[in-house]
């Protein structure tokens, strides 16, 4: 069974709800394509509008965060109710800047990806290692590690449907991006990984992206690779360039 490639767009805290609106219609004409699945992860407030500018289009709608509780006295959080009653379908859990600037460690990103589920939302999961761990030679044991805590008692069903975004540290928003081979090595090691966990069909079934400085320039060759079959695109996802990494 061949995996449908994802492309996903991370605006981060990027995109007014006005400007939202005209990057969708900008867009429109240029990421149509039936053999790939879109999404744009968009800033909180951007989602209803975004999720009404894409009507009609192969689009889909993620969000950027949630909180883990359904309803309550969280001021200031949103809850996975409220996205998927607004529409929206998938949602970033762990990304390094959510781990490193808000301090969301791996137990509780492990709530986060069993809430998204049991809610109906596609968790894309982030991980990645610093230039350092890099350096010391521990990158795949870390990636092991973050995969693993966050995973820890979700079922092999549910990890057939979700998407898990590998993302160097050292390569996001820096221009630097991984090899194509570094970046097959590592998403070859996160399937090997879940083979080893569950078993070769879910393995087989789970869709492993590359994130960090993916553009137009380099996607086509990172898209080659057997093992990766989609990206996370933070700045390349805010202009028409992102139509090319769509049809790369
Ligand atoms: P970048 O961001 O494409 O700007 O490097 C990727 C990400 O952080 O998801």
């Amino acid at each position: 069974m061949a995996r449908k490639r994802i492309i996903a767009g991370n605006w981060k805290m990027n995109m007014t709800p006005s400007e939202a609106v005209k990057l969708v219609e900008e867009l429109k004409p240029l990421v149509v394509n039936d053999d790939v699945d879109v999404v744009y992860c968009v800033p909180a407030i951007d989602i209803v509008p975004v999720v009404e500018a894409v009507k009609g289009t192969n689009v889909q709608v993620g969000a950027e965060n949630f909180y883990i509780e359904d309803k309550g006295a969280y001021t200031g959080e949103i809850s996975a109710p409220m996205l998927v009653d607004a529409g929206v379908k998938y949602v970033i859990i762990g990304h390094s800047e959510r781990r490193e600037y808000f301090k969301e460690d791996d137990a509780f990103l492990n709530k986060k990806v069993k809430k998204a589920i049991a809610s109906g939302l596609t968790p894309i999961l982030c991980c990645g290692e610093t230039l350092e761990q890099r350096e010391m030679g521990v990158t795949m044991d870390w990636i092991r590690l973050q995969i693993k805590s966050d995973l820890a008692g979700v079922a092999a069903d549910d990890v057939k449907n979700l998407v898990i975004a590998y993302e160097p540290i050292w390569a996001i928003g820096t221009g630097k991006t991984a090899t194509s081979d570094q970046a097959e090595e590592v998403c070859k090691g996160i399937r090997e990984l879940i083979a080893e966990v569950y078993d070769t069909d879910t393995a087989e079934a789970v869709r492993i992206q590359y994130g960090g400085s993916m553009n137009a320039g380099n996607a086509k060759e990172l898209l080659a690779k057997p093992n990766i079959d989609g990206g996370l695109i933070g700045g390349a996802s805010l202009k028409a360039e992102f139509g090319q990494v769509v049809n790369a």
